[in-house]
Formats: C-alpha cells, sequence, structure tokens
C-alpha cells in the first residue's frame, strides 16, 4: 500500500482527525438528538416510521482500484451506501463511517472528507458518528434512512414477465465520477417502490444486482439484451460485463413496463432508465451480448459474489 499525498505530511491524531476531517455541521438536521462527539449517536424517527440500514464497505481491492485516490474512496464509501439506500426506496437520513486507515495523513484526509461530504450533503445526510482505527485500509459507511409505513409493510416481488431495468441511459451508466444526481437516483427508488417494483444496487456489478433480485422467487430467469448497455470499454468474456464492479446505477424489475426500450420515471426523478429484458421461469440468464452473440448463463454464478 503506498499513499499518493504530492508532499510529505505529518501523522494526525484520532481526536485532531474527527474534529477536523468528519465534525462538520453541515447538514444542519433537527432530528439528531446527540452526534458526533458523544458515545454513542441518537436520532428521532419520525412517528409510524421505520429505519432502514444499509452498510457499504471498501477494502484494499478498493484502494487498489483507485489508486489510493482519497477523493475518489470517499465519493465511493458514501455514494454505495447511498445506492443502497435508493434501492430500499428510503428517504436517506443519516450515515457512520468506520475507517481504518495504516496512517492517518491529512492531505488524504481532506481529500477523503470532502468527497464524502459532497455526495451526503445534497441528500441532506448528517455524519453522526463513527470509529476510527490503525490497519490495513477499509471503509465502512453506514446509510441510514427511512421508509413510510407502507413501505415497509411491503416486500418488493419479482414476478414473471416483469420488465428489467437499468438506471441510466445508454452509454450514460457510470458513476464512478458520481454526478449530482444522488436525490434523482432517491427519487427513482422511490418511484420503483410505489409501481411495485423491486430494485438492487450494481455495486458489485449487474450480474449480482440482477441474481439478488431473480433470487426472491423460485426458479426465475431472465433474457436480456446487453448490447442496451454502454459497449464494453475492451473486449470481455461472455458474461464478464454483468460482473464489472463500479457502477453504481439501480437494477430494478417492474411489472406492467410497456415495451419503449429507454423511459424516464416522470416528474418526480428525470432519471432515465434502460430496459434490459424481461424475467422468465427458465431459471438461467439468456443474454444477448453487445456482438450478437447468445449466450447462456446460470443464475447462480452471480449470486453471492465472492470478494
Ligand atoms: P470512542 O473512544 O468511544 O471509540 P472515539 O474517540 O472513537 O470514541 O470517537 C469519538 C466520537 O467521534 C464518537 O462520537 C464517534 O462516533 C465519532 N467518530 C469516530 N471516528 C469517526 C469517523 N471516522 N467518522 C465520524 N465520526 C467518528
Ligand atoms: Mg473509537
Amino acid at each position: 500500500m503506498h499513499w499518493t499525498s504530492a508532499t510529505p505530511s505529518m501523522s494526525v491524531g484520532e481526536f485532531e482527525t474527527i474534529q477536523r476531517f468528519f465534525r462538520r455541521s453541515l447538514p444542519a438536521r433537527d432530528d439528531v438528538l446527540l452526534g458526533i462527539g458523544d458515545d454513542a449517536a441518537l436520532v428521532q424517527i419520525p412517528d409510524g416510521h421505520a429505519l432502514v440500514t444499509v452498510p457499504a464497505t471498501l477494502s484494499t481491492a478498493d484502494w487498489d482500484d483507485s489508486h489510493g485516490d482519497g477523493a475518489r474512496l470517499g465519493r465511493r464509501a458514501m455514494a454505495a451506501a447511498m445506492n443502497r439506500l435508493a434501492a430500499a426506496g428510503a428517504r436517506p437520513a443519516w450515515a457512520t463511517l468506520a475507517l481504518t486507515l495504516p496512517e492517518t495523513r491529512a492531505p488524504w484526509l481532506a481529500a477523503f472528507s470532502d468527497a464524502l461530504f459532497a455526495v451526503a450533503a445534497p441528500l441532506s445526510v448528517a455524519l453522526i458518528g463513527g470509529d476510527t482505527t490503525r490497519g490495513p485500509f477499509a471503509a465502512t459507511v453506514v446509510g441510514h434512512g427511512i421508509l413510510d409505513a407502507d413501505g415497509a409493510q411491503s416486500r418488493a416481488l419479482v414476478r414473471v414477465d416483469d420488465a428489467i431495468c437499468v438506471s441510466g441511459g445508454p452509454g450514460n451508466p457510470s458513476l464512478d465520477d458520481v454526478r449530482a444526481d444522488g436525490q434523482a437516483r432517491m427519487a427513482l427508488g422511490q418511484w420503483i417502490r410505489r409501481r411495485a417494483g423491486a430494485a438492487a444496487d450494481t455495486g458489485d456489478g449487474l450480474g449480482p444486482a440482477l441474481a439478488g433480485l431473480l433470487a426472491s422467487g423460485n426458479k426465475l430467469g431472465a433474457r436480456i439484451d446487453l448490447s442496451r448497455l454502454r459497449a464494453a470499454p475492451t473486449p470481455c468474456q461472455p458474461g464478464e460485463e454483468l460482473n464489472r464492479r463500479g457502477d453504481l446505477q439501480l437494477c430494478f424489475t417492474l411489472p406492467d413496463a410497456g415495451d419503449a426500450a429507454i423511459e424516464s420515471a416522470g416528474d418526480d426523478s428525470r432519471e432515465t432508465w434502460t430496459r434490459l429484458g424481461v424475467v422468465t421461469d427458465s431459471g438461467v440468464l439468456e443474454c444477448t451480448r453487445s456482438d450478437g452473440q447468445i449466450v447462456t448463463l446460470p443464475v447462480h454464478a452471480y449470486q453471492g459474489a465472492a470478494p
């Protein structure tokens, strides 16, 4: 592991790290009763609502992918957790951060925390606590969101003939450089829920997201057209385009979705989405690849993708 800060700098202590880089007052939320600085965070959940909690972890593999770039890792840590809240159809509210670093360097911490807050602030998400430890790099953001009573009671179902969709238009899906569209993604997640669809985040790749959705039914399969995705940057093995990590999109199913290849989720979300195919009862993934070749892959190949 190496550090990319251009200038050598002094290591900062844990207390100073928290005070300087993570204890920020923005955005102010009056539902945070106790936040950073207290032994435990305490938040107020509105009456009749449920709390949704989703962790997202970055490890040394993510460190290596980004060459230790603090800004990219900070953005991704927060965006991955927020994307999972979007998939749950939740309203984002709070986050905690568990951060393990081999060494605490001010320039890296500044880049990391600025990027983290740049994702959280437009969503009005407050960082309410965390833990800072020494060791090989790991960062876990736990996102906390709120679901209304209706959302909390209905479990999203996937059925044969549902449309399979992915957020973002062709040529568009990439959140590696997080766009200022967190709000739209949240609105899309809530819209999917209202439309009785089921959603999963694609942080581990489209294949695992789709497999997770299909696993909620018995022997469900899918027929999807991968030529509707943006072109793969380099030629890849069959199915590999389904495994690419990094794209933070929502993969989702919708009943009665019609046939349009690209649609937008209406007024409440300007997010566009691409229809990739349909849920089947075949138990396998039939994929038309970008070169027109059709390949059949077992759904379980993507289930419980190993780290
Ligand atoms: P403790 O001794 O209880 O572990 P810490 O010194 O680790 O306390 O933390 C002090 C306060 O700072 C706590 O409120 C904790 O939630 C918060 N905190 C620690 N690390 C982080 C972090 N990386 N991001 C946000 N809050 C943090
Ligand atoms: Mg601690």
